[in-house]
């Protein structure tokens, strides 16, 4: 199914493949046409697509499968977490009804939709745990686009389904219709169809009492059908994650695709996110020098404040957090010649002949002003994202680099988080519990809600941000911007976020 114009297939590999195995590579490559909105995933997807539509499609499915879980994280409501996807949904995997459209459009957004789910099974099917991670935020998903599916739609793609339900008929509904209504809590005047299923098809409906059981059937009220098919739908895609795992191993043979499906599994871990040069122009932001880091330093994140406290402590920072806290403010727009007076300031207890010698040329090679490799094309390195953060060696004594969430102990963490400011307990009694389950960017998350909450509330408020300029941060890049315009918004030409998480080298 992926088509490029180059292929890393190791060729001795290929030379050595089974002249005899030859009928498996006639199979009929066909584009699916897509009548519902909503899909069970049956059928694996079999027309050509390229690598780059592979990848894109299955990070912008990561990022609304992250976003959903970021909400079941902060124990957000049902209509909370609907009213925040919305947004995110629009933007990352739209997917309309068919009253809406009936164009190639609604073919295409179906066919990404259909697409990134299956390489996002292929991603997360190794293990078990990713499985029912990847299950049950599948699961979600499509409970959140069945309850926004239009209702003639729905029962059409329900009737496609083929479930083996028996509907209750007239005479069996007459001899029971008491209990029936009894356990549904439906009252007269209200819809009266019910479907007869095993009752282990529906073991939450049998928990909550809401449904009469006998024989072994459950019985259960049109208006749960929702959870009948809920149910099933989690029911096939775990079994499919099953064969799909046994089916792994022989993805080996294609070395384009195990490098992208290893980096979606990790970003599952820690969301990962690409810095965005427009993270460097804010709106409203004077040009920045050495002396205003000091200033900005309020709205760095937790990571670079560290580096800063730890930069004015001592008047040194070693070499990792020279390089984590260089690039950083080199994505925040700090320029080459600024940066260089900025460390030379900072490292006040040296001589500037040790400072050429031992520090500039690093500091230069961060920029892309020296040096070969990633500096090829003369822009240096690109700032690091929280999941790089995230899943670096630890650091050793004296080291300051990484982020604080997952490097501090509990009690060194409250500590600094004081130091910047917080004081809540209930934040940092949530900050704690989110790092004993160890979701560090979501503890930095609470607090970044915690410290721009009145600013949030205006700007959502005022309608001037939408949902997607307020999504999940996963970059130090990002918290620094938004956080900067938060506390700007609305003075000069000041307003508008401009700018998530863009896939930007
Ligand atoms: Fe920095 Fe990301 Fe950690 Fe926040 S979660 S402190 S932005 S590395």
């Amino acid at each position: 199914m992926i088509r490029s114009d180059y292929s890393r297939v190791d060729p001795k590999r290929r030379a050595n493949l089974n002249y005899k195995k030859k009928q498996f590579a006639t199979a009929e490559f066909q584009q699916q046409q897509y009548e519902h909105r909503l899909n069970f995933y049956e059928l694996p997807p079999t027309a050509e697509i390229t690598l780059e539509e592979f990848e894109t499609w299955a990070i912008n499915r990561l990022k609304v499968l992250s976003e959903l879980e970021a909400c079941t994280f902060r124990n957000k409501t049902p209509e909370e977490t609907a009213e925040y996807m919305t947004g995110i949904l629009n933007k990352y995997l739209p997917l309309r009804s068919n009253s809406s459209s009936k164009s190639q459009a609604l073919q295409d957004e179906r066919r990404k939709d259909h697409y990134s789910h299956f390489i996002l099974r292929l991603a997360f099917s190794s293990t078990e745990v990713l499985r029912r991670r990847f299950s049950r935020l599948e699961t979600m998903l499509f409970k959140l686009r069945w309850l926004k599916d239009d209702v003639f739609e729905r029962k059409d793609f329900v009737k496609g389904l083929n479930l083996d339900w028996d509907e209750v008929g007239e005479e069996e509904k007459k001899e029971i219709l008491d209990k029936l209504m009894a356990a549904g809590g439906v009252k007269k005047g209200d819809e009266m169809d019910w479907f007869k299923v095993d009752w282990e098809r529906v073991p939450e409906l049998v928990e909550q009492r809401k449904v009469f059981v006998r024989r072994g059937k459950a019985f259960v009220p049109q208006r749960e059908q929702m959870s009948l098919v809920v149910v099933e739908f989690t029911k096939r895609l775990d079994n499919a994650l099953e064969l799909t795992s046994r089916a792994l191993p022989r993805l080996d043979e294609d070395d384009r695709l195990a490098p992208i499906l290893a980096h979606l599994s990790q970003s599952f871990t820690a969301p990962d996110s690409a810095y965005s040069s427009s993270d460097a122009n804010i709106d409203g932001l004077n040009v920045i020098t050495a002396n205003s880091i000091d200033t900005l330093s309020t709205h760095f994140p937790l990571c670079m404040q560290n580096l800063h406290q730890n930069l004015r402590a001592n008047s040194h920072l070693k070499h990792f957090g020279r390089l984590q806290y260089t690039l950083f403010l080199k994505g925040i727009g700090l320029s080459l010649e600024e940066c260089i007076v900025f460390w030379r300031q900072s490292f006040k207890l040296i001589t500037d002949d040790k400072f050429n010698k031992e520090y500039k040329y690093n500091v230069r090679h961060s920029y892309g002003d020296v040096g070969g490799d990633a500096n090829r094309r003369g822009r240096g390195y690109t700032p690091y994202s929280c999941q790089k953060l995230l899943t670096e060696p630890l650091p050793g004594p004296g080291q300051a680099h990484g982020c604080p969430y997952r490097t501090f102990t509990s009690d060194n963490l409250v500590a600094l988080l004081q130091r910047t400011g917080i004081n809540d307990w209930d934040v940092l009694k949530g900050v704690k519990e989110d790092v004993g389950k160890q979701r560090y960017h979501v503890a930095c998350n609470r607090v970044f809600e915690h410290a721009h909450k009145r600013e949030i509330k205006r700007v959502k408020d005022d309608g001037s941000w939408s949902a997607t300029d307020l999504d999940t941060i996963v970059h130090p890049n990002t918290y620094f911007k938004r956080s900067w315009l938060l506390k700007h918004v609305g003075e000069g030409n000041v307003g508008v976020v401009g700018g998530g998480d863009r896939m930007e080298e």
